[in-house]
């Protein structure tokens, strides 16, 4: 396509929010620009089966991504390989930079940015990332043919990732902080039964034990919830899997936020608190948080965008520096 530096929607993150809005933003004949940042196809590039995309029994993330790519591409969506830097809400049209000095106005936004991993905040997670600790098993999962891992957390995320090593690692610890997992039972089910996994009930990760030449993690120190004691294991690598945090940080100071930083938006809707800024997926959802769901918020952000620009279209072009930030929007 062309080098366009205005678009009338600019849709930002690739995962199924962003490009099923894509979809029905092209159809919508708004032309869309789609920048799809530091990780296309998002979170679904980095797991395996899915098992409950509707119509596809079984299907590899990264093919779904793929997927729902060729199909934005093929409605009509400008695709950018390209990640926003900084983004201005406080004018129109609204202003994207990107990593590459590309930038481009837009008459309306719709944000689909996502979430990341959460990490537990240890000196000593963070000391051994990348040497032996993990928040991604798809990824890092083949280091540990034959070798004994902890995978930490007891949400589905925690769960599918244990299984998931279970195809290389000799022994997996999964490690809980309560009594019970959060996960789908379908999910329990297959960990409880699979022969190559321990479960530590009533414990947190204390600290992860290493070794710094060459680096690697050799352990961990897991302390107890009930009793505070601790107790060390051994183990060749920790996979950290306590959930996700929204990737809000572009408009953190622009937009109102619930606590732990998911983008507010209407009840019923995807508006943000600046007319003209949409919100979809797990950018804004701290309940469902599902690639059907994401895919759904991104349906209802098009259409959102649409009846919006349609209202501009009638009541004249809006001034350019004409948007009215709630007075609150622009608190830290
Ligand atoms: P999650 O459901 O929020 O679970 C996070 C887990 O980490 C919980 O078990 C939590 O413990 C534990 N945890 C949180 N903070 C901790 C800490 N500081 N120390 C120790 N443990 C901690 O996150 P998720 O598993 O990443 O899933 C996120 C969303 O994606 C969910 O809605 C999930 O259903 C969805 N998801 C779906 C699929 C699928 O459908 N196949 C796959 C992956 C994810 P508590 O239980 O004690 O709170």
């Amino acid at each position: 396509m062309t080098d366009r530096t205005h678009v009338k929607l600019l849709i930002v993150g690739s995962g199924p929010a962003g490009y099923t809005a894509a979809v029905y933003g092209a159809r919508a004949m708004l032309e869309p620009m789609l920048i799809q940042g530091m990780q296309p196809g998002g979170q679904l590039t980095i797991t395996t089966e899915v098992e409950n995309w509707p119509g596809e029994t079984e299907i590899q993330g990264p093919d779904l991504m793929v997927k729902m790519e060729a199909h934005a591409k093929a409605m009509g969506t400008e695709i950018v390989t390209d990640i926003v830097t900084r983004l201005d809400l406080g004018q129109r049209p609204f202003v994207a930079e990107c990593d590459s000095g590309r930038r481009v106005t837009a008459d309306a936004v719709i944000l689909a940015t996502g979430a990341q991993a959460r990490w537990l905040g240890l000196p000593s997670e963070e000391k051994f990332k990348g040497f032996g600790v993990s928040a991604c098993a798809t990824c890092d999962g083949f280091f540990y043919r034959n070798r004994e891992v902890l995978v930490i957390g007891g949400g589905n995320t925690a769960v599918e990732e244990a299984l998931f090593l279970t195809k290389f690692a000799s022994k997996v610890t999964l490690v809980h902080r309560r009594d019970s997992l959060r996960a789908e039972k379908i999910l329990q089910n297959r960990l409880f039964r699979n022969p190559k996994v321990e479960i530590v009930w009533d414990h947190e990760l204390a600290e992860v034990k290493g070794a710094d030449d060459p680096m690697g993690v050799t352990g961990a120190v897991l302390k107890s919830t009930k009793d505070g004691t601790t107790r060390e294991v051994s183990a060749d690598g920790v996979f950290v899997a306590i959930g996700h945090a929204p990737a809000s940080e572009l408009v953190s100071d622009q937009l109102e936020l619930h606590d732990g930083g998911y983008v507010k938006v209407e009840a019923g809707s995807t508006r943000t608190s600046i007319p003209g800024v949409f919100a979809a997926g797990d950018l804004t959802d701290h309940i469902y948080r599902q690639a059907v769901t994401s895919a759904g918020m991104g349906c209802m952000a098009a259409l959102d965008a649409e009846a919006w620009l349609a209202e501009q279209d009638e009541a004249g072009e809006p001034d350019p520096g004409s948007a009215e930030l709630p007075e609150d929007a622009t608190a830290g």
